[in-house]
């Protein structure tokens, strides 16, 4: 890379959307090395880091990068699934920006590049301005969700300047990335499911501290149950609302109009039983 400028070709072809939604067309790149303009330290970082190994496409709406041409292809199908889904989910627009999505399955190199650090993490990925960076080791079924998770931070992060409680955009992370990992693989007519070992009591979140909390805990366990809670907590405010409800609740609470709580009982009439109910669901950590 180094401060040379290198020149983008673009060769439009190939892999015609194969049953993964209408018009997505992947844009082949040939490059002498990706285009930086516009990007972050973070992206220059990682691209450097990854040396010649990525192996670069393009959609409408996402470059991606990742160490074969499958993985490239996944990724990006699953990019653009997964925002329209977020679109349709929250009723937010479409998306206007281009986004740099990387994927790493090298751990070595995810380690390299998360020293480098500083950046916001939740763990399994990094996001800054319009890139961000998904580390899935190779076979790695527990993280089947990752890209549709990251997807639907980043496209809150495009559209609400503040995501507060950190629990409703975690949670709404959780919830609705696992939401479309299931739609995903329905439309192929597969059931997949994912194994959810019982969380230590002794480490569950009361809902008070839930939504209180402003930062990652350090503690894994803990922020595992952050985590688990955070998505039931969304499951549940969904299943009293209604799915059609979900981008109304969320604008009120990320514009700050309303409480999450005062947005229950007074826009959907929740009672005080069903806000314990709401409670209950999120703090037994099932
Ligand atoms: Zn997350």
């Amino acid at each position: 890379m180094g401060k040379v400028r290198h020149i983008l070709k673009m060769l439009l072809l190939l892999l015609a959307a194969a049953g993964a939604g209408a018009g997505l067309t992947l844009w082949a790149l040939h490059a002498l090395g990706a285009d930086t303009d516009g990007m972050s330290r973070l992206g220059r970082g990682v691209l450097k880091a990854g040396g010649n190994e990525w192996k670069i496409a393009a959609t409408e709406h996402f470059t991606g990068y990742a160490p074969s041409a499958e993985l490239v292809e996944l990724l990006l199908r699953k990019a653009e699934h997964a925002s329209r889904e977020v679109e349709i989910a929250l009723d937010i627009p479409p998306l206007t920006n281009h986004a740099h999505c990387f994927l790493i399955t090298d751990s070595n190199l995810w380690k390299t590049v998360r020293q480098r650090g500083g950046w916001r993490t939740d763990g399994r990925a990094l996001q800054y301005g319009n890139e961000f960076v998904l580390f899935i080791p190779d076979a790695e079924t527990e993280m089947e969700d990752s890209i549709p998770h990251e997807i639907v931070h980043f496209r809150l992060r495009q559209v609400y300047a503040n995501r507060e409680p950190l629990a409703l955009e975690e949670g709404l992370a959780s919830y609705l990335g696992w939401e479309i990992t299931l739609e995903w693989h329905l439309g192929g007519g597969k059931i997949i499911t994912r194994v959810q070992p019982r969380l230590p009591g002794e480490t569950l979140w009361s809902l008070n501290e839930l939504v209180s909390a402003q930062a990652y805990d350090q503690n894994a366990d803990r922020n595992r149950a952050f985590y688990r809670q955070s998505e039931e907590w969304v499951r549940g405010i969904v299943s009293l609302i209604g799915p059609e409800s979900l981008g109304e609740f969320v604008r009120l609470v990320f514009d700050g109009e309303m409480t999450w709580d005062r947005a229950l009982r007074e826009k959907w009439g929740l009672s005080d039983l069903q806000m314990d109910k709401l409670s209950a669901i999120a703090e037994s950590g099932k």
